[in-house]
């Protein structure tokens, strides 16, 4: 291979400029050249490459977002969007390519490489941390204490008026986000859409703690919880035994900023991997992270299996 291109696509999520980099900069070592796609399938579609050389991935390592943009493609679910995407690859001479996204994203690059049976490789890229074959996702980390700083302020504040506060946190279908951040804010309950939420016996948990002098409560709840959002649960609450309460959503808050070091590393492992995977015949592939070793699935099993909770971290939200 003498040339591969890089998109980023779907939801943007903290970290994928750290995985640009490592794409761009893995394969001129290995002297390949580097296309940047803009604007994920769309820019694939009209065009839209960019020549990535070692210095223009210089400086982006600590920036939120994707310098490459994002983007969400109706025509590229279709024959006719893919037909001139895959047309535009061919005419620039590009033999590979690395999705950096998450499923949805995936599973464009799985009916885009039967169709044209072009080399292709997905970096998982998500807040949610809802893809199956790597123990983390891009950006997670990073969303993750966003929240858990953002909850912290927030329990100050819950504090010193006497109140409590129903804190909504990203996931609509996962509560990955809402499990470790709840653990690591200590909320007094955490609603995620895995578990059975049972709102009398957060009521009744609640109502204990203020009668033993505890004045303020936090609760963190996932957007997708069966319950409903944290408006719907705090109208529920008030409904069921009259707690007044707080709502805050933090919103796409956790999807911005500067990611963290474990994001950083993560996405500078998988960007390298990645490469490495298209060079020497590994495509087409999902690359992920377990046990902190660099491993590879097939792009389908990313959204056909489900990541499990850890049922430990389950057991601690509910019993600390
Ligand atoms: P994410 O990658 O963050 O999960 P989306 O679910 O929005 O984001 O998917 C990103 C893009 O992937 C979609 O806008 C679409 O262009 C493409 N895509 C998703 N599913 C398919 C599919 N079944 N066939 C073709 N393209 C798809």
């Amino acid at each position: 291979m003498k040339k591969i291109a890089v998109l980023t696509s779907g939801g943007d999520a903290p970290g994928m400029n750290a995985c640009i980099r490592a794409v761009v900069r893995r394969a001129l070592g290995r002297n390949v050249s580097v296309l940047g796609v803009r604007k994920g399938y769309e820019g694939l579609i009209d065009d839209i490459f960019v020549e990535m050389g070692w210095d223009d991935v210089s400086n982006i390592i600590q920036r939120g977002g994707t310098v490459l943009h994002t983007a969400r493609s109706a025509r590229f679910m279709e024959p006719e969007g893919r037909r001139k995407a895959a047309d535009n690859l061919c005419s620039r001479s590009v033999e590979g390519l690395v999705v950096i996204g998450g499923d949805g994203s995936f599973r464009g690059a799985h009916v885009f490489h039967r169709e044209y049976l072009i080399p292709l490789v997905g970096i998982p890229a998500t807040i949610d941390n809802d893809i199956w074959g790597t123990d983390f996702t891009i950006g997670y980390d990073t969303a993750v204490n966003t929240a858990l700083e953002a909850i912290d302020k927030i329990r100050d504040t819950a504090a010193a008026h006497d109140r409590i506060f129903v804190v909504e946190v990203m996931g609509r279908s996962a509560g990955f986000i809402a499990l470790e951040v709840g653990i690591g804010v200590g909320a007094e309950a955490v609603l995620i859409p895995e578990t059975r939420t049972d709102l009398e016996k957060i009521c009744e948990v609640v109502h204990e703690r203020m009668e033993q002098g505890r004045t303020s409560s936090i609760l963190v709840v996932a957007e997708g919880d069966e319950e409903g959002n944290a408006f719907e649960i705090a109208s529920k609450m008030k409904r069921m035994s009259g707690l007044e309460s707080r709502v805050t959503v933090l919103g796409h808050v956790q999807r911005g900023g500067s990611p963290t070091t474990r994001d950083r590393v993560l996405a500078s492992k998988l960007g390298w991997a990645a490469v490495d995977a298209l060079l020497d015949d590994g495509w087409p592939c999902m690359v992920g992270e377990e046990n902190y070793g660099v491993v590879h699935h097939p792009l389908p099993d990313s959204w056909t299996r489900k990541k499990e909770l850890d049922s430990l971290l389950v057991q601690l939200a509910e019993n600390l």
